[in-house]
C-alpha cells in the first residue's frame, strides 16, 4: 500500500510580506515531481495565509500553524478551525513542540484540537516527540505513544492525518539524530498504530520526520576514507558516548555542530528509510533548498 511522500514547510513566526512573496515566487517557479509523487504543504503565519493561498501554485497546499480547540467566539487572539475552512485553508499543524513546551499544551488539549479540526473538515499534521531528558531516561516510546494515544483516541478518519515525529532535543539544540534513530521511532510508531488502531491505518498513515539529522554522507566528508559501515559504527559509538579515537572524536564534535535540520544535503538518505514518509521542515523551508528537499521524493 503506497504512502505518498509528504513535505511540509513550517515557516513559524517569521517573515515580512516582501519575504513571503519571494518565497512563494521561488516555489511557483520550481520544477518538482508531480502531486502524484509528492504532497507539498507550506505553513505561513496566520496573517500571511490569504496572501499565500491566493498566490501559491495550485499543486502546493497551505496549512495554518495552529487553531482553536473548539468553535470560535469570545477567545481573544485565537483563530478557529471554521475561519481556516472559510479561507479555503485545507491543513493545520497541531501539537508542535514549541506550543507544547512554551504554551503548555497538554496531550489531551492537543487531542481535543485534532478532533475539532477534523470535525470541521481540516486535515491535520499532528506532531509528537520526546525531550532530551525523556530520551536519556529511556522513555522515548512511552512519551511518543502517550502523545499519539491522546490523538488517536479522537481520530475517526486517519486519511486526514499525517503524524510528524519531531524529537524536541534535535530542534535548534545543535544535537542531531541519525536516520537510523528516526527510522527506529517511526517503525515503533507504526507498530503502535497497528496494535492500537488497525493494520490498515498503520500501513497507510504517513509518518514524517522533523528536526536535526546527521547522515553518513555528511559524516564521510569529515572522516574519509572510513568505509560506510565503519563510519556508521563510529557515529553510533560517538553518540552512545562510547570510546572513539581522539582525532575522530574531535571531527565528530565539529560535525555534530555543523549538521542541521532536514536540508537539501541530508534529505535523500533520511527519506530512503522505509518508515520515513516525508519531512516537516522548519528553517530550510524558507530557503531555496526546500526545492531540493521536495525533490528527495523522486
Ligand atoms: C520544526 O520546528 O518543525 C522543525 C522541524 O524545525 P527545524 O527544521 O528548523 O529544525
Amino acid at each position: 500500500m503506497g504512502r505518498k511522500f509528504f513535505v511540509g514547510g513550517n515557516w513559524k513566526c517569521t517573515g515580512t510580506t516582501e519575504e513571503v512573496k519571494k518565497i512563494v515566487s521561488n516555489l511557483n517557479d520550481a520544477q518538482v515531481p508531480s502531486f502524484d509523487v509528492v504532497e507539498v504543504v507550506v505553513s505561513p503565519p496566520y496573517v500571511f495565509l490569504p496572501l499565500v493561498k491566493n498566490s501559491l501554485r495550485p499543486d502546493f497546499h497551505v496549512a495554518a500553524q495552529n487553531c482553536w480547540v473548539k468553535k470560535g467566539g469570545a477567545f481573544t487572539g485565537e483563530v478557529s478551525a471554521e475561519m481556516l475552512v472559510n479561507l479555503g485553508i485545507p491543513w493545520v499543524i497541531l501539537g508542535h513542540s514549541e506550543r507544547r513546551s512554551l504554551l503548555n499544551e497538554s496531550n489531551e488539549f492537543v487531542g481535543d484540537k485534532v478532533a475539532y479540526a477534523l470535525s470541521q473538515g481540516l486535515k491535520v499534521i499532528a506532531c509528537v516527540g520526546e525531550t532530551l531528558e525523556q530520551r536519556e531516561a529511556g522513555s522515548t516510546m512511552e512519551v511518543v505513544a502517550a502523545q499519539t494515544k491522546a490523538i488517536a483516541a479522537r481520530v475517526s478518519n486517519w486519511a486526514d492525518v499525517v503524524l510528524a515525529y519531531e524529537p524536541v532535543w534535535a530542534i535548534g539544540t545543535g544535537k542531531v539524530a541519525s536516520p537510523a534513530q528516526a527510522q527506529e521511532v517511526h517503525s515503533e510508531l507504526r507498530k503502535w498504530l497497528h496494535a492500537n488502531t488497525s493494520p490498515e491505518v498503520a500501513a497507510t498513515t504517513r509518518i514524517i520526520y522533523g528536526g536535526s539529522i546527521s547522515t553518513i554522507a555528511t559524516l564521510r566528508k569529515l572522516i574519509e576514507p572510513v568505509p560506510y559501515s565503519e563510519a556508521e559504527h563510529t557515529l553510533f559509538a560517538f553518540r552512545d558516548r562510547r570510546y572513539c579515537s581522539e582525532p575522530i572524536s574531535k571531527k565528530l564534535m565539529c560535525f555534530s555542530h555543523a549538521a542541521g535540520s532536514v536540508n537539501g544535503a541530508n534529505c535523500k538518505e533520511l527519506g530512503a528509510k522505509p518508515d520515513v514518509d516525508g519531512f516537516l521542515v522548519g528553517g530550510a523551508s524558507l530557503k531555496p533548498e526546500f526545492i531540493d528537499i521536495i525533490k528527495a521524493a523522486e
